[in-house]
């Protein structure tokens, strides 16, 4: 029998981060002791003066619709924060406020993607992009980054990759779920790319600069050449702890797509939840000492996971940059047993009740993604349960 589901939406894979989640909780409900690290958000709550602002707003009666784009204070405010935390010049015209960064990119792709279209996504990948890409009815070109480089795209290829039908790139740094970042260096060899080829548009997916350990996260915003055809992505949910907020913006100096989005977001969700936005606007407009905490704290917990990662034997992995992930390979323990990272991921839940990511979620199938976004004592007990289990398959081989 034919479905009653779009093709357009039957196509669609639901995402494994959040049904590795929810088979954690059924467990749970069933009375085992899970551990999960499959957490793609700060555990930390959200900071005390970013929880009064919604209260106040709401108080205040931020309750009508508001303008699509956003409220002009709120536009106001994160244009002040881009430049003076990051350096980044987009004035409040420039940005639109959306339900999280998930919407942002979603309309970034269906205001400029169209059927036959070709999207560049390196992988390993955040799991959305290609899904999103698919709801244009685009083609996501993926191309396999490999550890070596620390899983970046190289110029190279780049280069052999774009066709005359590619409109798009999507990059993402500090990465999900490797947590390798761009240097400059890195990121101007693949701007020298695209200034040969001036009809790809890029997005540069940035919502995780704040949470990086090497002291700044160079941005594609550095180079003044493919200003008109990029798209720069923040969000609140992981800088603040407020990803239930839903607040993410994307900020574009393309005048014809930023008014493409508003007219897509005018008639899909008509604006951003306006006490959400009071509370972006107190976080991005407040101290950021809350940041630099929530920062340290990562550093530590990818300190102490990097060290029980190394006592494990045969699983590789680098020190991620950012982001709060490790992505270690752990394909030497495939065999007559488990098959891929799928199977792993089932395994590992199954028989040591750790929940995490098979890689294939992510392009990746060598390797499974653990979120350190978890306290120090869920870190050490995870991976003590890791150790025994690969250690058990080990003896079974
Ligand atoms: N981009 C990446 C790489 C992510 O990992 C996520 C969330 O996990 C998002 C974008 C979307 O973030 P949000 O919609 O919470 O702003």
């Amino acid at each position: 029998m034919s479905s009653i589901i779009s093709h357009r939406v039957a196509n669609l894979e639901a995402s494994q981060s959040l049904v590795m989640a929810q088979r954690c909780q059924e467990l749970r409900q069933r009375g085992v002791d899970v551990i999960s690290m499959t957490l793609g958000e700060p555990d930390f709550v959200t900071p005390a003066h970013i929880k009064d602002a919604i209260c106040t707003a709401v108080h205040a009666d931020y309750s009508h619709y508001g303008p699509v784009a956003g409220l002009q204070s709120v536009r106001e405010t994160i244009s002040r924060y881009l430049l003076r935390e990051k350096h980044i010049a987009f004035t409040p015209q420039e940005l639109i406020l959306s339900v999280g960064a998930k919407q942002s990119i979603c309309n970034t792709i269906l205001a400029l993607v169209n059927a036959e279209d070709e999207v560049i996504i390196p992988t390993p990948c955040w799991v959305s992009y290609g899904e999103m890409v698919k709801l244009a009815e685009g083609t996501p070109v993926f191309v396999r980054t490999c550890a070596e480089n620390g899983f970046k795209l190289q110029a190279d290829e780049l280069e052999n990759i774009i066709t005359e039908r590619t409109k798009l790139l999507i990059l993402c740094s500090p990465n999900n779920p490797t947590g390798s970042i761009y240097t400059a260096t890195e990121l101007g060899a693949l701007v020298r790319v695209l200034e040969c080829h001036p009809n790809v548009f890029v997005i540069s997916d940035e919502v995780y600069a704040e949470i990086n350990y090497t002291g700044s996260a160079p941005s594609l915003t550095e180079f003044c050449t493919i200003q008109d055809r990029l798209i720069y992505i923040g969000s609140a949910s992981k800088t603040y702890a407020m990803p239930g907020y839903r607040i993410g913006w994307m900020a574009s100096k393309n005048k014809e797509l930023i008014n493409a989005c508003i007219t897509l977001q005018g008639q899909y969700n008509t604006c951003a939840c306006l006490v959400s936005q009071k509370a972006a606007e107190a976080a991005c407009g407040g101290e950021q000492d809350c940041v630099e905490v929530m920062r340290k704290e990562f550093a530590k917990r990818r300190d102490l996971i990097c060290e029980l990662a190394s006592d494990i034997s045969n699983i590789r992995f680098s020190k991620p940059d950012g982001a709060f992930y490790l992505f270690p390979d752990v394909s030497a323990y495939y065999g007559d047993a488990i098959h891929n990272s799928d199977e792993m991921a089932n395994y590992l839940l199954e028989e040591a009740h750790v929940a995490v990511v098979a890689g294939s979620a992510y392009g990746e199938d060598n390797c499974i993604r653990l979120s350190f976004a978890v306290s120090e004592d869920i870190i050490k007990a995870g991976m003590q349960r890791i150790k025994d289990a690969l250690l058990q398959l080990n003896n079974k081989d």
